[in-house]
């Protein structure tokens, strides 16, 4: 099994040194086997602790915790579903985007909680969340969601007319925006180094550079790592876009590819023209949306746009210097006064998606083994709620676990080259609106 090297993510750089725990290196039991050392894996082993802490937990994760989407991703710990609610509402109908948007309101509350409780050092802030439009017909979409929102008995969610938008962060192309108060940005890379630490402190074994080879079951699952093997009565999959590596799991999900870009600190005359003093998280309202956020010491990040997909789920699209290229053309083409402003930072991730866009998770096989996949660009706060449902479901909760939105089969991808085929059709098409809602910035250009 080859994990690729991946570009460093701006977060992982601002960690402190680390040093990795030690590769397993003997034959273990436990109760319950965790694959994958990401915020799913690590929260759902400290979940596990704190319900019953007599059960013996052990997390195997291939690389260092963090290597994945955990370490890499845009922090935006927020409510948001696929591709929005009014998007998911065409596909899944408004009951079900009640109980998802009630369900990832809880997940932010209850991840911004989590942080407090435990004292998870993340540089943790909760400055709300814009989705600003950049073209009139972005306005109207966005204007449709919070109608959606407010008729589904939400009120949280307010439209902010140009002026009030452009009060709070300054671009001109900024023409309205959606403004929900519920948001977290941390440094994801510290926040699941952190959540490591909780995890062992709780009692839960954690291996790193222990890459899972390959899985039997005879009848309790038995599990081959390079140096060692572990026996256990249950396995979780926190493998997210990962999960490609098991055939179990291989046509559940495909894997897209999204990038970032961070800049170098910017001195507060730089700043001044943009406002941003409340440092809030900015998305726009694209299919394939772009997002940015101020950090602690100053930079921008700014992520999204262009989406990379590989033939046969090949996991080596972490780098695309098209991508960056984009990215630091719209930093511009948004913040026009930071024409000279420098990119110190570039980087890209693989995420999980589903054919029908929306998470999945719930048992695989018999009841002895669960997983959880499928969060695309939206699983910070969303992991961490899941890790409560795969606590559940681990300890035959099952009442509990069915109560989440997301407790359900996904449809399967069709095999290759239909899946390549597929991905790429509704890439294009996603594509092509969003092509078609920037009509008028073509215009302008
Ligand atoms: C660039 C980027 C930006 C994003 N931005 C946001 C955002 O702003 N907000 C948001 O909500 N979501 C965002 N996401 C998505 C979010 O990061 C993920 O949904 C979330 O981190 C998933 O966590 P996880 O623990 O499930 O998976 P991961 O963090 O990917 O963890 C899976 C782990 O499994 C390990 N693994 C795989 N195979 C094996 C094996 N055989 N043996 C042992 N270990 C194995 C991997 O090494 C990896 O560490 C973004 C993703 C990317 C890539």
């Amino acid at each position: 099994m080859h994990l690729p090297e991946a570009p460093r993510s701006l977060w992982l750089d601002q960690c402190a040194p680390y040093v990795p725990n030690p590769p397993l290196q003997e034959d273990v039991r436990v109760d319950v086997a965790i694959i994958g050392g990401g915020f799913t894996g690590l929260v759902t082993a400290y979940e596990l602790k704190r319900a019953e802490p007599g059960l013996r937990v052990a997390v195997l994760e291939a690389r260092e915790v963090g290597y994945g989407s955990s370490g890499r991703n845009g922090s935006f710990a927020m409510t948001v579903v696929g591709l929005g609610f009014s998007a998911t509402a065409s596909l899944r109908g408004r009951d079900f985007v009640r109980r998802a948007y009630t369900y990832m309101a809880q997940a932010v509350d209850r991840l911004d909680e989590l942080i407090t409780r435990e004292r998870l050092e993340c540089d943790r802030i909760r400055p709300g969340f814009l989705r600003v439009a950049t073209t009139r017909p972005y306005a109207k979409r966005l204007r449709r969601e919070v109608d959606l929102m407010h008729s589904l008995g939400f009120d949280d969610f307010y439209w902010l007319d140009a002026e009030a938008a452009r009060a709070r962060v300054d671009s001109p192309r900024h023409l309205g925006a959606v403004w929900e108060p519920r948001l977290v940005l941390v440094n994801p890379a510290k926040l699941v180094r952190a959540e490591k630490d909780l995890a062992m402190r709780t009692g839960a074994a954690v291996y790193e550079n222990t890459p899972v080879l390959e899985i039997t079951s005879r009848p309790t699952f038995f599990l081959t790592t390079p140096q060692g093997t572990v026996q256990a009565e249950k396995l979780v999959f926190a493998t997210n876009a990962y999960s490609d590596l098991f055939a179990q799991l291989r046509r559940k999900q495909a894997v897209g590819f999204t990038y970032m870009i961070a800049t170098e600190p910017l001195a507060p005359e730089a700043l001044r023209p943009i406002g941003w003093h409340g440092r809030e998280g900015v998305e726009d309202a694209r299919n394939l949306i772009h997002h940015y956020r101020l950090t602690p010491d100053n930079r921008i990040t700014m992520g999204g746009g262009p989406v990379g997909v590989t033939y046969a789920n090949h996991l080596d699209g972490d780098a695309s210097p098209a991508a960056w290229l984009h990215l630091e053309q719209h930093l511009r083409f948004l913040f026009p006064s930071l024409r000279s402003v420098r990119v110190t930072h570039r980087w890209g991730g693989p995420f999980s998606v589903t054919l029908n866009l929306t998470p999945a998770l719930g048992y695989l096989g018999d009841e002895r083994a669960v997983y959880s996949l499928g969060c695309i660009g939206h699983g910070v706060s969303m992991s961490h709620m899941n890790a409560g449902v795969l606590r559940d479901l681990v300890l035959g909760h099952q009442a509990e676990a069915r109560e989440c939105p997301f407790f359900s089969e996904p449809l399967r991808w069709p095999p290759e080259p239909l899946r390549i085929a597929a991905a790429a059709a509704m890439r294009g098409w996603l594509q092509l609106e969003d092509w078609s809602r920037e009509r008028e910035l073509r215009r302008l250009a």
